[in-house]
């Protein structure tokens, strides 16, 4: 990406093992991100453009002389961020913050150099030809975002649960509050397409409505208060204000989407006056791959619908352009 609107596919050098604990993985399946159409609107244009992707599942190539856990030929899924897996926050699941970790940003390619690859990369029991593929690779990153919000929120079968945004992680986060018991989940968002998906995932009921006029609908869907838990799953001030708008007293908010902004209001009329808690954040945890990947290999859910276009690598530039113009909900790049 070069700047806002300007993908190109170059041809660049092949990535080789730099470290010991590296492996290289041909890329199987791809997509692109809601997270990159922000800088496909912002990003500042730049002479030397910016390598983009963090989102892939594959077949791994070639591996360091330390790495054990995964050998040539594994099928893998790569979560959005790279892990040892053994440092003290990644003992504590939290491998988002690993202390020799990072994120991947060189994923719509055909192929990826894997820092950590025994911490990162996950095996999974399928072929390159799985009908399964699509609902994997949302293991990568839309599928364990979504859950994030619903674990992080506390999402059980006592609460209800309201859930901003009807992108891909929106409709995966209602999808994760169902998994998780939620009864009633409200899902907000205004493309009828995407909300009756939203609707096939759990949702029991739709607000196409926004600001204040969306707030009082959801409130009176619950009884005048908001719901327990409320999963922002955009990442704009408006979405956040929404937020606070619908949770109940004493509920928690749970932000997933990239933050486009650094502040935002917590004091009493918002946030503090209603002892209102605040968490969220990148969810590329090991631990949700692992409770979640049996329920895709043995099809309890499937999180693969909300791919619904398939482009090469050379349509990648034009996948940035259907999803930016909400022609394509999430658009799967098979290099
Ligand atoms: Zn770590």
């Amino acid at each position: 990406m070069y700047g806002p609107g300007d993908v190109r596919v170059e041809n660049v050098p092949d990535p080789t093992l730099q470290q010991p604990t590296d492996a290289l993985v041909r890329v199987v399946r791809s997509c692109v991100c809601g997270s990159d159409l922000h800088p496909y609107h912002s990003m500042p244009a730049s002479a030397e453009g910016s390598p983009m992707g963090h989102e892939f599942i594959g077949v791994v190539e070639e591996t360091g002389s330390a790495v054990s856990t995964v050998k040539a030929g594994d099928f893998v899924i790569a979560p959005f961020a790279f892990f040892d897996n053994t440092c003290e926050f990644c003992r504590e699941g939290m491998t988002t913050n690993c202390l020799h970790g990072g994120f991947f940003s060189t994923a719509q390619a055909e192929a990826v150099r894997v820092p950590q690859a025994d911490g990162t990369l996950v095996k999974a029991p399928v072929g390159e030809d799985s009908a399964l593929l699509p609902s994997l690779l949302t293991l990568s990153d839309v599928l364990i975002t979504g859950h994030h919000a619903a674990v992080t929120a506390g999402v059980n079968a006592r609460t209800t649960v309201t859930v901003i945004g009807d992108g891909a992680v929106g409709l995966l986060a209602v999808l994760a509050a169902k998994r998780l018991g939620a009864e009633q989940i409200v899902l907000m968002g205004r493309h009828k397409d995407r909300t009756d998906l939203g609707r096939e995932f759990g949702a029991t009921d739709l607000v196409a409505e926004r600001g204040e006029e969306g707030i009082a609908k959801v409130r009176e869907l619950t009884g005048g208060h908001g719901t327990h838990t409320v999963l922002e799953c955009v990442g704009h001030m408006p979405a956040y204000e929404q937020a606070f708008g619908v949770v109940r007293a004493g509920g928690v908010i749970s932000r997933v989407g990239v933050p486009q902004y650094e502040e935002a209001p917590v004091g009493m009329g918002t946030l503090w006056g209603r002892n209102i808690t605040l968490t969220g954040g990148p969810g590329a945890q090991r631990p949700y791959i692992e409770e979640l990947l049996p329920d895709v290999l043995e099809g309890h859910i499937e999180p693969g619908k909300v791919f619904d276009r398939t482009v090469g690598l050379d349509g990648v530039p034009d996948g940035y352009r259907a999803m930016d113009a909400r022609e394509a909900l999430k658009v799967l790049v098979q290099p």
